[in-house]
């Protein structure tokens, strides 16, 4: 599904640059559910963002689903973007102004789905994801812990074949966090990709296999065997 090679990413300020991924390589089959940890600064969001097509590498190969998309313009990226990939931010990012519904069903607009099919597939996927009685409800009305869920609903709902997860149980307590972590198994054991970064080496556990990053770098890879499916 995605194969980096030698991703070299720097951001320049007035006077420094900075290298945030250095000459780094990765490769995630599809239905992987990998985590990326490390410490603060050492380059996962950078790693996430060129991943998930909201920014460009400076040099280096990646390959999305054998398309070759390291030298895409902004709009090239977006295009693909919004048609395979969806993501789950920390801090949930859902609008305020729009209730549960509204929220899940935005992604559909703009990938200018006819709106008989848009109804159907929310009410399906808020089936699913076990929020439906919500949806009428405005996000300040739920908890961190379901809004996290529609969340996952609305990165899910145009049936993306990468899902992009940013310390998605950051800002959430344990029982929560190990709800949302339940539904990411969920889903990964119904065949999804997933990618998170995570601090949590408890959430890690999760995934399939933790890649670990220093100063731009992979250091160190593991998979987990003892994958711990229900807690
Ligand atoms: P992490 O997500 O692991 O905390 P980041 O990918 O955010 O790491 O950052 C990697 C490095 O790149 C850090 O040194 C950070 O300060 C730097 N960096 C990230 N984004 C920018 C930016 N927009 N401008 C300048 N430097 C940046
Ligand atoms: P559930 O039992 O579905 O897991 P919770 O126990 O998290 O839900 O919340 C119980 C009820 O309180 C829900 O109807 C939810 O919408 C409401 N609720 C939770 N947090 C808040 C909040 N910060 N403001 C308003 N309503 C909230």
């Amino acid at each position: 599904m995605i194969v980096i090679k030698d991703l070299v990413k720097t951001y320049r300020t007035e006077e420094v640059e900075t290298t945030a991924l250095n000459s780094l390589s990765l490769e995630v089959q599809k239905g992987e559910f990998v985590s990326i940890m490390g410490a603060s600064g050492c380059g996962k969001s950078t790693l996430l963002n060129i991943i998930g097509l909201l920014d460009a590498p400076n040099s280096g190969s990646y390959q999305f689903d054998g398309e070759e998309v390291a030298k895409y313009t902004e709009k090239e990226r977006s295009g693909l973007r919004k048609a395979n990939i969806g993501f789950v931010f920390q801090n949930f990012n859902l609008i305020d102004e729009l209730n549960v519904y509204e929220n899940v069903e935005l992604p559909l607009i703009y990938n200018k789905v006819p709106s008989k099919e848009r109804k159907e597939r929310v009410k399906l996927i808020l089936e699913r994801i076990g929020i439906a009685h919500r949806a009428k409800h405005f996000p300040l009305q739920l908890s961190g812990g379901q809004q996290q869920r529609v969340a996952v609903a609305r990165a899910l709902v145009t049936n993306p074949k990468l899902i992009l997860a940013d310390e998605p149980t950051g800002n959430l307590d344990s029982k929560s966090g190990n709800e949302v972590m339940e539904l990411l198994t969920e889903l990964h054991q119904s065949g999804a990709t997933i990618i998170m970064v995570t601090h949590s080496s408890y959430d890690a556990q999760f995934s399939s296999r933790v890649v670990t990053l220093k100063d731009g770098e992979i250091i160190s890879e593991h998979s987990n065997e003892n994958k711990m499916d229900i807690l």
